[in-house]
């Protein structure tokens, strides 16, 4: 079937297939109605959900979410923002969620020189120490990299081969659009790519190797252009999906199908 009439047969609010790899849908941004998002995702075409966890509490609910419904999987880890607090207990407990069922990553871990919430050797050091276990446990990683692409990149060199994951919320850096595939990793597009203001970013999205793309929100963060200011949701990956079709000129499903195998790739999750 040509892409046109393929598109003509889905509905505007709809794209069956669609995956979320980064959702933060344990969030209290979410206590009061994460059954009608969870809802919403659905009808919006979305098959599965990835819950990063940001520090320990935040890992031990998104497993409890992922244990509470089969379109929901999550990933062990402590953020950037959060790692002041790390400790030997800390990967210890973030080793026992990760054998739990439905565990599928480490994540989100990296390092955050724009905010700088904790000591860069504290991150440094948490950011190591989550690799390690990510590559003990032969599971990928959700790395989130800001203002710190040459530490980034230096510790992801230095945690060897073989390691694989997301370069979460890819904005566009050409150090890292060069780098990243050649690490074994992917790219985690989100709602900054519908932003006026990205057409730099859309411009090095297009030049991507197509295997290595993945969909995501970062809800209730970043939500796309005609949401912003709101609380964002899994459902509007669909808004990101449709956006960046039409600016590449792509059939928005087959663009959604070769994102939902990407994350079948690196999560297994199928
Ligand atoms: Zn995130």
């Amino acid at each position: 079937m040509p892409p046109s009439d393929r598109l003509a047969s889905v509905p505007d609010d709809n794209l069956p297939g669609l995956t979320d790899t980064h959702c933060h849908l344990d969030l209290p941004a979410f206590d009061a109605d994460r059954g009608e998002v969870m809802e919403r995702a659905r009808r919006a075409g979305l098959v599965r959900i990835l819950i990063p966890g940001l520090d320990l509490p935040s890992s031990r609910r998104a497993a409890d979410l992922a244990h509470s419904d089969p379109m929901l999987r999550f990933a062990p880890g402590v953020h950037p923002h959060e790692s002041g607090g790390f400790t030997a207990r800390v990967l210890d407990e973030l080793r026992i969620l990760a054998r739990a069922p439905g565990a599928v990553a480490i994540g989100e871990i990296g390092l955050d020189y724009y905010r700088n919430l904790a000591p860069r050797v504290q991150q440094q050091e948490a950011f190591r120490a989550q690799l390690g276990l990510a590559r003990e446990l032969g599971l990928p990683a959700i790395v989130h990299i800001r203002e710190a692409e040459e530490d980034a990149l230096a510790i992801l060199s230095a945690a060897g081969n073989g390691l694989r994951g997301v370069l979460h919320a890819f904005s566009g850096n050409p150090l890292l659009a060069e780098r990243v595939p050649e690490m074994g990793f992917y790219f985690g597009i989100g709602g900054p790519i519908t932003y006026a203001g990205s057409a730099r970013l859309r411009e090095v999205f297009h030049a991507l190797p197509r295997d290595r793309i993945l969909l995501e929100t970062d809800a209730p963060y970043l939500p796309p252009e005609g949401n912003r200011g709101k609380r964002n949701e899994p459902a509007l990956v669909l808004a990101v999906a449709r956006k960046v079709a039409r600016e590449g000129n792509q059939d928005a499903l087959e663009l959604v199908q070769t994102a939902r195998r990407n994350a079948n790739n690196l999560f297994a999750w199928e």
